[in-house]
């Protein structure tokens, strides 16, 4: 029932790490799913961007494919109402995207990350910014539609904006004071919308 299909990713200077997106196999379609072992107390599926995740809990003894037989129906009414399917471009293609924003919102914010980091986590984050001014992207954002990867990287970038300028690294007036310039919330939510 599960087929797994590793994606080569070449190892480069950045350290990216490789990831691997397996497809099951449910009704015809070859739907990705990713595959996170957690500290949950359950596994639980959820749908983000055109993807899907099962959480699995490291204490739940119930093997990945006994799950997946389990949930069939729920991912695939999932994936039926997911406005949004996976993209499929390489990894080139991908990085070439991250950097043409990064380089735009550079050059708008006037602001220059540190470092930019490419990990694949949980799909409930895409983007992290850290006070050491470096920002960490979330490696299954590759799949995900370019507006999806856009909002990310600026909202990203508006995290290193404040900190730089204003100091603060919340969710405040001074983040949303620049981050609305470039989204307004109707903009935000039709992208984040599944
Ligand atoms: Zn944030």
């Amino acid at each position: 029932m599960c087929k797994n299909r590793k994606i080569n990713l070449k190892e480069n200077p950045g350290g990216i790490k490789k990831i691997i997106m397996q497809f099951i196999n449910i009704g015809n379609i070859e739907m990705p799913f990713i595959f996170t072992q957690t500290n949950m107390k359950q596994s639980e599926f959820i749908a983000i961007q055109g993807i899907m995740n099962l959480n699995h809990g490291k204490k739940d003894e119930r093997s990945v494919k006994t799950l997946m037989s389990r949930y069939e129906n729920q991912i695939l009414k999932m994936y039926n109402h997911m406005q949004k399917k996976p993209v499929e471009r390489s990894e080139k293609e991908y990085l070439e995207i991250c950097d043409q924003y990064i380089n735009a919102y550079q050059d708008i914010l006037h602001v220059k990350p540190d470092k930019i980091r490419q990990t694949p986590m949980k799909l409930t984050h895409l983007g992290w910014a850290y006070k050491n001014n470096t920002i960490t992207l979330n490696k299954y954002l590759m799949y995900m539609n370019e507006d999806i990867i856009q909002h990310v990287i600026c909202h990203e970038m508006c995290h290193i904006f404040t900190l730089n300028y204003c100091d603060t690294f919340k969710h405040d007036d001074n983040f949303y004071g620049i981050f609305r310039e470039f989204y307004t919330e109707e903009e935000e939510k039709a992208i984040l919308s599944n």
